[in-house]
């Protein structure tokens, strides 16, 4: 049984105030829920806030950075490191999300090295794969998942499933209000549980979480996470609003497959 994981994608958005507001109006909407993990990944600036604020409302919420840089310190002008974000208490880091490949130019490689630091380290990375829409378009979903997939994870092994998450985020899905219908998700999902086999073992594929990210909503929450292979969700717009959000940890709990 793979315990869901409801993950919030702040992208840049939420000043200090609107993070603290945030943390506390969540606190009173989630504290009941016991099934679900549940994950923040706030803008580094509002880190040490957000930490602060589930330690005080002492609720059940994972911290976690949209990036990080794989070095451990030096010249590295605007980034961060995986010591920096453990010492105001990340615990999960978002790699290589569709934002940072397409407009940052974040190639797989690239991607390994933060991956094989966050493990390291021992924050556990939520590693994006998805394809583009002319990718689907021309048939090439699983060619260009296995590609991502098997570069971003070269040379990395697994001994513990839950050391890492996998991201499914069909980039024409994201932020355009257009998910991926419940099959084409779980479709994909079931190839990357199958290609993590492959690249690790059956016992590992059994139980990696793999979550699905793309314009995921209260109204279409239900059908997504009901997908055999679908363990969660990585949300961007509608994790922004502390009641739509918990409305779809409150649906991912009542779920039972
Ligand atoms: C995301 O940021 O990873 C995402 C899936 O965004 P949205 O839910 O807004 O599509």
């Amino acid at each position: 049984m793979r315990k869901k994981l409801i993950a919030g994608n702040w992208k840049m958005h939420k000043e200090l105030n609107e993070a603290y507001n945030f943390i506390k109006s969540l606190s009173k909407e989630i504290n009941e829920i016991k099934n679900v993990d549940v994950a923040v990944f706030p803008p580094f600036i509002d880190l040490q806030i957000v930490h602060d604020t589930i330690l005080e409302n002492k609720i059940a919420i994972s911290l976690g950075a949209q990036n990080m840089y794989y070095e451990l310190k030096g010249a590295f002008t605007g980034e961060i490191s995986p010591k920096m974000l453990k010492s105001v208490g990340v615990e999960m880091v978002i790699i290589g999300h569709s934002e940072r490949r397409n407009i940052f130019n974040e190639t797989n490689d690239f991607i390994n090295k933060k991956v094989k630091s966050a493990l390291e380290n021992e924050i556990v990375p939520v590693l994006c794969i998805g394809e583009k829409l002319e990718q689907r378009e021309n048939e090439e979903t699983e060619s260009i998942l296995a590609e991502q997939l098997t570069n971003c994870l070269q040379d990395i092994s697994c001994s513990n499933p839950n050391q890492i998450f996998i991201a499914y985020e069909p980039v024409w899905a994201i932020g355009t209000g257009v998910n991926a219908t419940p099959q084409q998700a779980q479709d994909a999902h079931l190839f990357i549980r199958k290609l993590i086999s492959d690249i690790w073992n059956h016992d590992i594929a059994k139980e990696i979480r793999i979550l699905y990210g793309g314009s995921v909503k209260p109204s279409n929450a239900k059908e997504l996470l009901s997908q055999l292979d679908v363990d969660g969700a990585l949300i961007g717009g509608a994790s922004l609003d502390a009641k739509s959000f918990s409305e779809i940890i409150n649906i991912a709990a009542n779920i039972t497959k």
